[in-house]
């Protein structure tokens, strides 16, 4: 293989699996190694081989291998979770407009603020994930009203979201919201499952006065005597012990909910 010319070996690695050529065949020789990096594999690359991106707090160089992939394939993607890594609002934009078989994106700790709004063509994902990043009101509402298919949404630890525009989103499908530390009051709680109908949410870290608990108890009497709707995170007590205890997305998974 030493005398072959580049670009028939590009052309052989074509025909292999992409991943085999990238974790494998680019052991072998720094040769092939420089070759298994050409950014046009990805055309080849088959269609199963990219259905499920994992690469969590993965540097700017793999988001930027990535981010062609998606230029090149978008087709391929059906699930990524990129929480944690080195991304901004423009890897997201990319994503939702190109990825049209996407179902779940993680774009969790996702870094910058946020400009224009993309064309939103994923609008299959049932399974969002922007905690712990800028997403304000308007992008919240425009967002929910693309993609109408959302069943999880986690917006934890998301700063600049308000009462106003939780109650204005469109959460046609949803059925789990994560609001864990937002800054947002009861008004949206009883949104969520009033008017929206969300049958479980994360409020941990929200902050409720002894009033607003018993508000809510009056208004869903269910939801202390048998957890349902299921909110996790209300104070101790609020929710009786016989009744069905939260299974909360947000708090089983958030590297910052330790105990
Ligand atoms: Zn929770």
């Amino acid at each position: 293989m030493d005398s072959l010319p580049q670009s028939i070996i590009l052309n052989i690695f074509s025909y292999l699996p992409y991943k085999f050529v990238r974790k494998t065949a680019s052991l072998v020789c720094k040769v092939w190694l420089q070759i298994s990096q050409d950014k046009s594999l990805i055309k080849y690359a088959r269609d199963t081989e990219f259905s499920k991106v994992k690469a969590q707090n993965s540097s700017k160089e793999t988001v930027d291998n990535f981010r062609q992939a998606v230029k090149w394939r978008p087709c391929l993607f059906q699930s990524i979770d990129l929480s944690g890594a080195s991304t901004n609002w423009s890897t997201f934009c990319e994503i939702v407009e190109n990825c049209t078989r996407l179902t779940v994106l993680n774009m969790a700790r996702m870094q910058g603020g946020l400009s224009e709004y993309p064309v939103i063509r994923a609008i299959n994902i049932w399974e969002l994930n922007l905690s712990e990043t800028k997403l304000d009101d308007s992008h919240l509402v425009f967002i929910t009203e693309s993609i109408s298919s959302l069943g999880i949404l986690n917006v934890c630890r998301c700063e600049n979201l308000t009462d106003t525009r939780i109650n204005n989103a469109s959460f046609d499908s949803l059925r789990f919201l994560g609001l864990a530390h937002c800054k947002v009051g009861v008004d949206s709680i009883i949104c969520a499952i009033q008017k929206h109908e969300i049958f479980a949410m994360c409020v941990e870290g929200v902050t409720l006065s002894r009033d607003d608990i018993s508000h809510l108890l009056d208004l869903f009497p269910d939801l202390a005597e048998i957890g349902i709707p299921a909110v996790c995170g209300l104070p101790q007590g609020t929710v009786s012990s016989e009744a069905l205890q939260p299974l909360c997305f947000y708090c089983l998974s958030s590297p910052l909910n330790t105990v």
